[in-house]
């Protein structure tokens, strides 16, 4: 399957732009922020939480840094005028991490203080294994700043994360919040596990580390096996529900959103958008090809239950 899936990726970048607009429909919510509200309405009237993102990463020219920055204050600001809680993500390359760790801090530096004007919160992603010193330092300063109005995300894949985890908890456990995810880049086996029983091993013991001792986590999973191990650990430490929720993509697993929902937990849905969809579908397929195959046979009509 793994040589199929990567035949598949190498094909993705010749399927024309207009064709892959309508398949990333699903899963993008279009390239305005004015589409992305749309979206985030339609959610909001079902009772899920948000986080918005703008799609980008990876950019080393200042002024494409200053215009995302730019588009993430007025975004707060459409938040603040159409009364959502104002939730953002972002990531530290589209924010200068790729020039130096000083301009993506005051980069998101400015955007964190907007936010937290308003009691908001913003979410400091995680990308590929060679930018995660960079990020947890930058992420450091953030909330030294900010507190309980910034967080991180660690990627249960690498071997490191536990470390970082416990390394984190050191300073203000109360005040860390962490997105636990299994990692979407593809990592080397010297640094990363590659099978998904250890994956969930790893995410449900660092998980678990962080709730006991007073973080708030937020699971962001599709994966029922660790919803199910989350609530195994909430039966261990009840006292920490009310700091945990569920993140799910948009589009991703939509039954499964409903039923984690209807069972008690909390769901936000993180909405991207933005001009760089394009780029952003193609690189994600380059860099994991077992989502080349969920791409393609959407397309094709053999949709895969998502
Ligand atoms: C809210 C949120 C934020 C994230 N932020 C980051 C981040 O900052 N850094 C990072 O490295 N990773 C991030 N990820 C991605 C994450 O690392 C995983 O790659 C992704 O969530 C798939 O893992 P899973 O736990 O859903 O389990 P899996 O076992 O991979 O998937 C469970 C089921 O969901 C389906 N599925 C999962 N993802 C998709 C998808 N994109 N499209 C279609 N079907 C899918 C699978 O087919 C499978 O059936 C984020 C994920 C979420 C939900």
């Amino acid at each position: 399957m793994a040589i199929l899936d990567n035949i598949l990726a190498s094909c993705i970048p010749f399927v024309p732009k207009a064709l892959m607009r309508p398949l990333s429909v699903r899963y993008i919510a279009g390239e305005s922020r004015a589409d992305a509200l749309v979206r985030g309405d339609h959610l909001r009237e079902k009772s899920y939480t948000t986080t918005f993102d703008l799609l980008g990463e990876a950019v080393t020219n200042s002024s494409e840094i200053d215009a995302a920055a730019g588009e993430y204050k007025l975004l707060i600001q459409t938040l603040i005028d159409n009364d959502f809680p104002v939730n953002v993500s972002l990531k530290p390359t589209q924010m200068g991490l790729d020039i130096s760790r000083n301009t993506c801090f005051d980069t998101v530096n400015a955007i964190v203080s907007l936010a937290q004007q308003q009691h908001g919160f913003v979410r400091f992603e995680m990308e590929e294994s060679n930018t995660i010193d960079g990020t947890l330092a930058v992420f450091e300063r953030l909330r030294e700043a900010h507190q309980q109005h910034v967080g991180c995300v660690l990627q249960a894949m690498l071997f490191r994360t536990h470390h970082d985890a416990t390394r984190l908890l050191e300073t203000n456990p109360q005040q860390l919040n962490v997105r636990m995810v299994k990692g979407i880049y593809v990592e080397p086996a010297a640094i990363a596990y590659q099978d998904m029983n250890e994956i969930n091993k790893s995410y449900l013991k660092t998980t678990r580390m962080l709730l006991e001792r007073g973080a708030f986590v937020a699971v962001a999973t599709h994966d029922p096996a660790i919803v199910e191990g989350l609530t195994d650990i909430l039966a261990d430490i009840p006292e920490a529900k009310d700091r945990v929720e569920i993140q799910m993509l948009l589009g991703v697993q939509e039954t499964f959103r409903r039923q984690t929902r209807k069972a008690g937990y909390k769901v936000r849905v993180y909405i991207p958008y933005g001009e760089a969809w394009h780029k952003y579908v193609i690189r994600r397929l380059k860099r994991n090809p077992k989502l080349a195959r969920h791409a393609l046979t959407g397309m094709f009509g053999k949709r895969e239950k998502l």
